[in-house]
């Protein structure tokens, strides 16, 4: 048994990132930047006027003032008008300031009187006037690479005239659910049965992580169907497996992944719940006659026409226990699956937080304690065990107490938060 710390180096040692690629912009969301883009053009662009009103001479100006009304500049062109001392143009938000002016005053705070106006108010220059590079400058640095592009950094990509992104590969998961007692919702359950609630969980996990859930599929635990049903998933970047990697006679995930030439790098991890996770590849002949080598594939024989490129598969073998499933994949398959997509931050969210209660890890392995965060505090919900997916259901942040550490109420602690 290893600790998660090495758990988690040997697996990140193994994955690299897939090949990068140039999306559509609308396309980009929760994409990881594969470059570090720099602004074209400052931001604003020009110095425009932020209300609708007049554009003035600020030191011309005084409460109960007239000024002279000489034009009107709208937004989306520059008629190159000049406002001189004692004049106003009529302007509109997002219209360029004319030159001259240094300050706009409101339509609110200005009586109009036909072709004169008169000021309600003081005016203040460079009052409602956006400057020219206020919010951005050219030049500077506005999307890391690795960085994760949201729906505001789509706009401002927009904004700088990016019509496409290049960003990480899309890391393709397949999920096999094993176990003779599991049951599709919506189909009947015998005695013994239960609902398979693990396909979906880790469909969405994986939908979470911005993986492409190529497959999920059902097998019972016989070494035959793992095996055809292991066969089929390993076409995608990463297999995900869930149940039978544990000590009993049908647990035979691992045997199934050796029989097919599995490497099983990671066989059970110093971690509750999810003792049993298992981590290893399957390389895979694949004919290619037109592929390129890429991070995935590498061509290992060229034979005139039809030449073989040979994929590695990742798999994860997680605990059936459905909490246990949930946190070895936060803590192994996410970072994994995010470094695959080209994530630099791998790591969930840590959220400083007090504790409600005391708490102790008597235990031989850290544990991860389900709670909910909620006003500044941190309680534990529900029951602590592996099968206890109600509990789970209400969690909003798990917290890691370390083997032999007790955690008083109102102590300062640090929670994981996956959303
Ligand atoms: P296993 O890891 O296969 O020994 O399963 C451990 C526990 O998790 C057993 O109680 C299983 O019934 C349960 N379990 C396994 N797979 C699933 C699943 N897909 N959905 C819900 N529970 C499961
Ligand atoms: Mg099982």
């Amino acid at each position: 048994m290893i600790s998660e710390e090495e758990a988690r180096t040997r697996i990140l040692k193994n994955i690299t990132p897939l090949p990068e690629r140039k999306v559509p912009l609308a396309s980009a969301l929760d994409c990881f930047a594969a470059h570090d883009y720099f602004a074209q053009l400052p931001l604003p662009a020009f110095d425009n006027s932020a209300m609708d009103g007049y554009a003035v001479v600020a030191s011309s100006c005084k409460k109960g003032g007239r000024l002279r009304l000489i034009g009107e500049q709208p937004a989306g062109l520059d008629r190159k008008l000049r406002v001189g001392h004692g004049e106003a143009v009529r302007i509109f938000t997002g219209a360029p300031v004319p030159r001259g002016a240094d300050a706009i005053v409101m339509q609110e705070d200005v009586t109009r009187h036909g072709s004169d106006i008169s000021l309600n108010v003081e005016v203040e220059p460079g009052e409602f006037v956006r400057r020219r590079g206020c919010d951005l400058a050219e030049g500077q640095m506005i999307l890391h690479r690795g960085e994760r592009i949201h729906a505001a950094t789509i706009a401002l990509m927009a904004s700088q005239g990016f019509t496409d992104l290049i960003v990480g590969g899309n890391a393709t998961a397949a999920v096999i659910s094993t176990g003779d007692e599991l049951v599709k919702p919506g189909e009947e359950l015998q005695a013994g049965h239960i609902y398979d609630s693990n396909s979906v969980l880790l469909n969405a996990l994986l939908q979470h992580c911005r993986a492409r859930v190529t497959t999920v599929e059902h097998c019972r635990d016989d070494r035959e169907s793992l095996g055809a049903a292991i066969k089929r998933g390993i076409t995608s970047h990463v297999l995900m497996i869930s149940g039978g990697v544990s000590v009993g006679e049908h647990d035979l995930v691992k045997e199934a992944l050796r029989e097919l030439g599995a490497n099983i790098e990671i066989w059970r991890v110093a971690v509750k719940p999810g003792k049993p996770f298992v981590f290893g590849s399957i390389q895979q002949d694949t004919p290619s006659p037109h592929s390129s080598p890429s991070g995935r594939e590498r061509r290992t024989r060229s034979a005139g026409e039809g030449s073989v490129s040979r994929s590695n598969c990742f798999v994860f073998g997680l605990p059936g226990n459905p909490v246990s499933a949930f946190v070895t994949f936060l803590q192994f398959v996410r970072p994994a699956i995010l470094r695959m997509m080209g994530a630099t931050n791998l790591d969930l969210r840590q959220v400083p937080t007090k504790l409600a209660v005391d708490l102790t890890n008597d235990g031989d392995r850290p544990h991860y304690i389900r709670g909910r965060l909620e006003d500044e505090k941190f309680r534990p919900i529900g029951r602590q065990e592996s099968h206890a997916l109600f509990g789970l259901s209400q969690a909003n942040a798990l917290l890691r107490i370390a083997v032999g550490q007790s955690l008083k109420a109102d102590e300062l602690v640090d929670v994981q938060i996956w959303d």
